[in-house]
């Protein structure tokens, strides 16, 4: 059977109980689905980890860009993040979600990347991809991993990826990072994002699929509950999209269960 990855997901999320984590488990086993559940603070992180107990999923720790300023209030915030990697090498896959949002919170901004930054600092220290979030800061993020990638290569996921802007789109691609498409592509006005994956996928880039369930579900489902085994919308989507369906080059991840 052929097999599929919800790259980024959320099975902590406070949406899902975790009789129906059980549930959605079998049917993404039945189905050849790896799922990705990403955290975004401490508490999702400790609920992923019991998750990742199943044979179909790969865990990612992180703080995400609206937690930020929380652990920042901890003077020792970078030992506390460091020691959870230390702890978890075994299970932990993707460092992420992290990210900058300057959407909503600008008022964090300062936090934000002394926490982003911190985490790509890390990803290269342990070897493991980012899984990251941005919004209205494609352009500090890439700033931020070109500083470090001129050191060492990173693996850098752009996880839900919208922008349409050709600058960003090329530096990621000059870079050999990856871009996670999910269910804003089967949106009936996402003409402009079908134009930038079929651009990524002809200049030979990194294309993932995603979920980032319980969120963002996708055509026909929109407006309802997402499930991490609706990747399978995406990928066919993507496959329609691009009239095939080897657009999916490596997947950035030391997976010892597959
Ligand atoms: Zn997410």
């Amino acid at each position: 059977m052929i097999p599929y990855f919800d790259l980024h997901c959320h099975l902590a999320d406070e949406q899902y109980t975790p009789e129906e984590v059980k549930n959605i488990l079998d049917i993404c086993q039945k189905e050849n689905i790896t799922v990705c559940s990403m955290s975004t603070n401490f508490e999702d992180f400790e609920i992923n980890l019991k998750y990742s107990e199943h044979p179909n999923v790969l865990v990612g720790f992180g703080i995400h860009p609206y937690e930020a300023h929380k652990i920042h209030k901890n003077p020792k915030w970078q030992e506390q993040i460091q020691k959870t990697i230390e702890e978890h090498q075994q299970k932990i896959k993707f460092l992420g979600e992290v990210g900058l949002d300057f959407y909503k919170t600008k008022d964090t901004l300062y936090q934000q990347i002394e926490v982003f930054e911190y985490f790509v600092y890390l990803s290269q220290k342990y070897n493991l991809p980012l899984s990251i979030h941005t919004r209205s800061a494609e352009k500090e993020v890439c700033d931020i991993l070109a500083k470090y990638q001129k050191q060492k290569k990173l693996t850098a996921i752009f996880h839900c990826f919208t922008s349409t802007e050709k600058d960003i789109v090329k530096i990621i691609l000059e870079n050999e990072w990856y871009f996670g498409f999910g269910g804003i592509i089967t949106f009936k006005k996402s003409t402009e994002l079908i134009e930038i994956l079929k651009y990524v996928y002809n200049n030979g880039g990194n294309i993932l699929c995603e979920t980032d369930s319980p969120y963002i579900t996708p055509e026909p489902y929109r407006g309802k509950k997402n499930y991490p085994y609706f990747v399978k919308i995406i990928y066919q989507k993507i496959e329609k999209i691009l009239n095939t369906s080897n657009f999916i080059r490596t997947l950035p991840v030391r997976n010892e269960k597959l």
